[in-house]
């Protein structure tokens, strides 16, 4: 049976096309025509393509059944069949054609026999033109990708693997799009990975599905990459061709939150991408997207910002509790954009390891931290250092090296030096990561467990990771002793740590009483808003100074 939707205003025209295409065999008749009085629900209906064939008045909506067309995005395959009132001349068709439609038909002249025949040969281009382009094995068809969409949708409320949609629209100046398409397929395919799932809609034009995603930046990257490989010069048989690009990208949840939603969205960022001409990469615009085009600005704003100097460290003082010396400090990065003012780590330092300038840049903190705590030690006043490692500099290979290269270099004593991992990290942790930390402390370097307590997860790496000291997730510390959950908390951690032989420090301190609850539990030190923020290297100076 054939599913045709016809979109007009009037029921009566309805009822006279069932009558033409079932004909006599009103029984078990071939066609089955739906109707759709509305344009706003003829657009919505063929969004959701679920018939085989769409009929679409010119008069609907006060005679904009042909906008309809313009409405709708590319990806739509299904042949849409324009119903005219008559009279329409020959550039009038050729518009509707170029529109999108597959035909005109007289809607007042048409006979019974001539409607079944033009809805079963629209049908029929339809599937061979989706035949006809040799499209790869490996790329799926848009049921599939509609399937896996709402299947990723459903897990990435469970999980927080994020998921995000590409809509890619290849372009081309001469030659054959077909067979351009096919090579853009397979180029597509060779840059996506094993989960992302690859789909041609129509000519030219693929959605791909990325799921497993653990930063929203991911795909801004995946995009980046798929953009530089596909307009790569491509030679097709002696022909020479330049392929152009335009990408959408839409992430759930903020572009939204269901397939229909997203698939809405990945269509409109494709628009502005197309509008901004050419090559490039563009997020849905919209309310709902404020965050996805706030990490756009960011990414691109991070590009070059070391070079331009905009990163700086500041140091947050750290006290020995037993006598309320300054035994130490951490260093945390600072970003100040040229464009975008200052911004916080919380929302910078994941986007620097999504996009794994955190290596580059993580190094250049620790330069920039041995450099200052040399000169500290120079002027006889030498302070413990915490530098913060994030999982991806301390995955790769050349971490370790390059720390002892900067500690030869600057000669700041490792002994002085404390490296900062978060507990997640460690939940993950390889043997490579194991083996750095023992070669680290070996030279000298301690190991602290940042953020302590967060990780949620089975306490036995502390066991098998070599540490020195636990920092108590400011998280717990807040509010002891009143808020008695976390006063529980802070003292299991303490109990925990002192029996290991590790010391403990309570990161966050604000108030007095969670001072003094620390301090009666035996903590070995603190830091936090009570004694002072973080401040530059400078006024650091002077209040260790004004405290001495
Ligand atoms: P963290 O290592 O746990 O750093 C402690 C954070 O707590 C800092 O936030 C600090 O400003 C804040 N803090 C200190 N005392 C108090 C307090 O009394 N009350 C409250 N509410 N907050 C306090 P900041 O500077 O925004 O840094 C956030 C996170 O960014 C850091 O958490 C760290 O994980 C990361 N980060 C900072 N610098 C670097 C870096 O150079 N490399 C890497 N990989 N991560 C860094
Ligand atoms: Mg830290
Ligand atoms: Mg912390």
């Amino acid at each position: 049976m054939i599913r045709v939707l016809f979109c007009g205003e009037r029921e009566a025209d309805w009822l006279l096309l069932q009558t033409s295409l079932y004909g006599t065999n009103s029984i078990a008749p071939h066609f089955h025509l739906s109707w759709e009085p509305s344009l706003e629900g003829a657009r919505r209906a063929l969004l959701r393509n679920d018939s085989d064939v769409y009929l679409v008045d010119e008069g609907l909506g006060g005679g904009q059944g042909i906008e309809l067309l313009s409405l709708l995005p590319s990806s739509i395959t299904t042949p849409i069949l324009l119903l005219s009132a008559g009279g329409v001349s020959l550039p009038e068709e050729t518009l509707a054609i170029q529109a999108g439609a597959a035909d005109v038909l007289l809607r007042d002249e048409v006979s019974p026999r001539q409607l079944r025949k033009a809805v079963v040969h629209a049908l029929a281009r339809a599937s061979v033109a989706k035949r006809s382009t040799d499209i790869p094995c490996g790329v799926v068809p848009q049921g599939l990708l509609q399937q896996r969409l709402e299947n990723a949708l459903s897990r990435e409320r469970l999980t927080r693997a994020k998921v995000a949609l590409l809509a890619i629209l290849v372009d081309h100046l001469q030659g054959s799009l077909e067979r351009l398409t096919s090579a853009i397929a397979e180029r597509l395919l060779s840059c996506s990975r094993e989960v992302d799932t690859v789909c041609y809609t129509q000519a030219g034009q693929f959605l791909v599905l990325l799921e497993g995603l653990t930063h929203d930046a991911q795909a801004d990257i995946q995009a980046d990459r798929l953009l530089l490989a596909l307009q790569a010069p491509l030679s097709l048989q002696g022909e020479e061709l330049l392929p152009r690009v335009c990408i959408g990208i839409a992430v759930a949840p903020e572009d939204g939150e269901t397939p229909t939603e997203l698939i809405r969205s990945v269509e409109e960022a494709l628009r502005n991408a197309q509008r901004e001409g050419g090559r490039s990469a563009r997020h849905a615009l919209g309310p709902l997207n404020e965050k996805a085009q706030r990490r756009w600005l960011l990414r691109r704003a991070l590009e070059g910002a070391l070079e331009r100097g905009e990163f700086s460290l500041h140091y947050q003082p750290q006290v020995e509790l037993r006598n309320e010396r300054v035994v130490g400090a951490e260093a945390l990065l600072r970003w100040r954009s040229a464009q975008l003012g200052p911004v916080s780590p919380a929302e910078f330092i994941p986007l620097l390891e999504a996009t794994n300038q955190i290596e580059t840049i993580g190094l250049w903190v620790l330069h920039e931290a041995c450099t200052q705590g040399r000169i500290w030690q120079d002027a006889g006043c030498p302070i413990k250092i915490g530098v913060n490692a994030s999982a991806k500099q301390l995955t790769s290979p050349d971490f370790g090296p390059a720390c002892e290269q900067i500690l030869r270099q600057t000669g700041f004593s490792p002994e002085l030096l404390g490296l900062e991992i978060t507990e997640g990290l460690l939940l993950e942790g390889s043997s490579h990561v194991r083996e750095l930390l023992n070669k680290l402390r070996s030279l000298g370097v301690s190991i602290s467990i940042d953020d302590f307590g967060t990780g949620y997860a089975s306490l036995s790496y502390i066991k098998r990771f070599p540490m020195d000291v636990i920092k108590i997730d400011k998280e717990f510390v807040r509010g002891v002793p009143l808020d008695v959950e976390n006063a529980a908390i802070t003292s299991a951690i303490l109990a925990l740590g002192h029996s290991l032989g590790l010391r403990v420090v309570a990161e966050g301190v604000e108030h007095d009483s969670e001072l003094e609850f620390l301090r009666s539990l035996g903590c070995t030190a603190a830091q936090g808003f009570y004694y002072a923020k973080p401040m530059p290297c400078g006024e650091f100076e002077s209040w260790v100074r004004s405290r001495n």
